[in-house]
Order: structure tokens, then C-alpha cells, then sequence
């Protein structure tokens, strides 16, 4: 679909509004050469959304296990503690904040009723709910219960990723550990398998156009377009959620323990976010965000080197808060009764898996997936946010990219360094 030149988003957004088009002039009895139009968007809906969850156990275990492996058991000195405090904490209050308002604004809900027929989700549903209730996912224990799997072969091919990523965190710490030839074996053999799953994403992912399309249509064609309406408040409320994080703990975190001046740090920080923004990939941002921290910021190389490229795979404070809202906002549109154990046991995965997302578009989509899975809903439900997914991936990249910046610049000056823009009371 490269032929097309165009990128990614506005290939998305044509989609978009073709399948409104095909909304507005088919209905559910519309056929094709005899075959029901809604069961062939199905058909290819189904394809991308197989083709999605195909990646997720090799990708997020490659990933988890990667940036796992970065955090030398040497280098995890002072600034190593200091960093992974401060990435666990302000991931920590991005999904509070994202929770928060999630349950605010309860995008899932519209007039007192679960909008699960609105956006289309399938008509199995009651019985989704039902043995989702049934199960119990309201025993916290069981919570941590599932973290620890007794067979991890079985964990994986059940979609089981708690324990997964629990296994692969361990994994990963270990690996550091392993000196010589064996210990570059298994760190080459992991980064490669991430590299691999990174462009296979990236393949699966252009064609989200033909997907989005698919599924939106088919939506459209069965439910109207007040399918609409609860997409556009989930939507806002992502967009507040980030807007707070991103314009008021970030600019907070500057003034009282950087004491850098949060105008100056967003001016310094400009071209990074552009192009966080623009690509949606916090790796690909990487380089210029070491640029902006370093040249523009003054922060130094031995503190920059460590935390920047740690924090582009494990820090992502705008992907961590967006798994809770969609996740809540999936569960709401259910119907799900959301008690404390599943809304804990949501923010525990939005934690744990915002660490194992990769830094390229859409990574969340798979993190999501296993939120739902852990709480007992479908995978497919992630057809509905996959209509809106592209611009909030470009604005969560951008609030991934400014809190690695911030965390920089934070721990530079605990370190007690002077950066360039310090402020002078
Ligand atoms: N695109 C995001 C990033 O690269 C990851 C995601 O949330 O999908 O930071």
C-alpha cells in the first residue's frame, strides 16, 4: 500500500469517509454478486484483526525481554534505581489520571444504557458478560494467582499474558546477567526477534486502511451512524486525560523537583514531539529526542544515554493511560459491572504491558487486546477504537516522548547537574 505515498493516517482517514459513504447507501441486506456485504466486510475485518493478534505473543515477550536486558545489572546504580522509580511512578499516575476520567466521563455509557449495540459489538455479548461475571474476576488473589503461571507454554497459547509478562520480565533480568559468548547469543537472538516483530507490525499495520474500513462499514451498515457519538466522547476523553498529564503533573514535575522552567523545557523539546507525533513511533523519535535533551535542554550524555533509550521501550506514560481508558471504556460498553478488583487489575496490566509495548504505531492495539483478554472480554472488540486509534496514537507518542525528555532532565539535575534551562530562584 506504499504505492499510495500517502501516510498512514490520511490513508486511514479516506477509508474512514468511504466507509461512511458505503454506511449511508447499504444496509445490513445489501449484497454482492449474492453475497451478504456485511459478511464479506466481516470476512476481511476478521482477517486484519487475526493478523493483529498473531503478533502479540512473540512481540511483547521480544519486547518486555529487550528492555529488560538494557537494565545492566552494573549500570543499575543510582541513576538506574532513581530512573525506574520514576518511569513506575509517572506511568503509575498517568493511568490514575486516565482512570480517573474514564470514569468521569464514561464514554461507554449513553443515556444510562451500555452503548454495546451502538458501536456494533457482537450479539453474543450477554453471554460474554455473563461468564466474564461468572468467572470472578473479582478475587484479587486470583489476580495474582494468574501472574505466576505453572506452564508457560500453555500460558501463551491461551492468551494468558499475565503470566507471560511476568515470566518475560524475570527472563529478561536474567539475561543481563548471563557474561560471554551465551550472554551475546541470547541478547543478539532477542534483538533480532524484536526487530523482526517490530516490522512485521509495521506490515500488518499498513493495511489498517482496507481493516478500518471493513470494520467500520460494517459497523455503520448494522447500527447507523450513532455509532458515532460514543466514539467522539472516548475520543475527548482520552484527549483530557493526556492533556492533563501532558499540561499539568509533566509542567509540575519540572517546577518543583527539576526546577527547570517548563515553557522554556516544552520549547526545547519541540522537535521531538513533531515528530513523535507525525511518525506515532517513539523509536523512530529517539535520536532526535537525545538531540533536543542533550543540545537544546543541556543535559549530559551519561545521563541522557541511559534514560532516553530505556525510557523509548519501557516509559510511555501516554500508551500506559490509554490502555486504562479503552480498556474501561470496552468493558463499559459491555455492560461489565466494574468492580475495584477489575478496575486494579486493569491499571496492573496497563503498567505492566506499557513496559513490553514496542515504540512504533499502534503497539497499544496489542496491549489491549490483553486487558481484555484478562478481564474475560473478546479481542474483537478492539474493532470499534481502531476507527479513532490513529490520531490518539500520535498524540499519546507525543506525551511517551516528553515524559523520557522530563525523566532526562529530572534526574540530571538529582544528579546535581546544571542544565540549560535551570531556573535562577
Ligand atoms: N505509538 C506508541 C509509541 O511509539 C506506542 C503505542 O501506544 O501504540 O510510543
Amino acid at each position: 500500500m506504499k504505492f499510495f505515498r500517502l501516510a498512514l493516517h490520511w490513508q486511514i482517514f479516506i477509508a474512514l469517509i468511504l466507509a461512511v459513504l458505503v454506511g449511508i447507501f447499504a444496509d445490513s441486506a445489501t449484497t454482492l454478486f449474492g453475497l451478504s456485504l456485511t459478511s464479506i466486510f466481516n470476512f476481511i475485518g476478521t482477517l486484519f484483526l487475526n493478523a493483529l493478534k498473531m503478533l502479540i505473543v512473540p512481540l511483547i515477550m521480544s519486547s518486555i525481554i529487550v528492555g529488560m536486558m538494557e537494565i545492566q545489572p552494573d549500570t543499575l546504580g543510582r541513576l538506574g534505581y532513581k530512573t525506574l522509580i520514576y518511569y513506575a511512578a509517572s506511568s503509575l499516575v498517568a493511568i490514575l489520571i486516565g482512570l480517573m476520567v474514564v470514569n468521569l466521563f464514561q464514554p461507554g455509557i449513553a443515556d444510562g444504557e451500555p452503548v454495546r449495540e451502538l458501536v456494533g459489538l457482537s450479539a453474543e455479548t450477554d453471554d460474554v458478560v455473563q461468564s466474564v461475571e461468572g468467572k470472578g474476576t473479582g478475587d484479587l488473589a486470583e489476580v495474582f494467582i494468574r501472574m505466576i503461571p505453572p506452564n508457560i507454554v500453555s500460558a501463551a497459547a491461551e492468551g494468558k499474558m499475565l503470566g507471560l509478562i511476568f515470566f518475560s520480565l524475570l527472563f529478561g533480568f536474567f539475561v543481563s546477567r548471563v557474561k560471554g559468548k551465551p550472554g551475546d547469543t541470547l541478547k543478539n537472538f532477542w534483538n533480532g526477534l524484536l526487530d523482526v516483530m517490530m516490522q512485521m507490525t509495521e506490515w500488518v499495520m499498513m493495511f489498517a486502511p482496507v481493516g478500518v474500513f471493513a470494520l467500520v462499514a460494517k459497523v455503520l451498515m448494522t447500527s447507523g451512524m450513532d455509532a458515532f457519538r460514543p466514539l467522539a466522547v472516548f475520543f475527548f476523553t482520552v484527549l483530557i486525560a493526556l492533556g492533563i498529564h501532558l499540561l499539568l503533573v509533566m509542567p509540575s514535575v519540572l517546577r518543583f523537583i527539576a526546577r527547570v522552567r517548563p515553557a522554556a523545557h516544552f520549547r526545547a523539546m519541540m522537535p521531538a514531539l513533531l515528530t513523535a507525533f507525525s511518525t506515532s513511533s517513539s523509536s523512530a523519535t529517539l535520536p532526535i529526542t537525545i538531540d533536543c535533551v542533550e543540545r537544546r535542554a543541556g543535559v549530559s550524555n551519561r545521563v541522557s544515554g541511559f534514560t532516553l533509550p530505556l525510557g523509548a521501550t519501557v516509559n510511555m506514560d501516554g500508551t500506559a493511560l490509554y490502555e486504562c481508558v479503552a480498556a474501561m471504556f470496552i468493558a463499559q460498553a459491555y455492560g461489565l459491572s466494574l468492580d475495584f478488583t477489575t478496575q486494579f487489575t486493569i491499571v496492573l496490566i496497563a503498567l505492566l504491558t506499557s513496559i513490553g509495548v514496542a515504540g512504533i504505531p499502534s503497539a497499544s492495539l496489542v496491549a489491549i487486546t490483553i486487558i481484555l483478554a484478562a478481564i474475560g472480554l473478546p479481542a474483537e472488540a478492539i474493532g470499534m477504537i481502531l476507527v479513532v486509534d490513529r490520531v490518539l496514537d500520535m498524540c499519546r507518542t507525543a506525551v511517551n516522548v516528553f515524559s523520557d525528555s522530563v525523566a532526562a532532565v529530572t534526574i540530571a539535575r538529582l544528579e546535581g547537574e546544571e542544565t540549560n534551562l535551570t531556573m535562577k530562584n
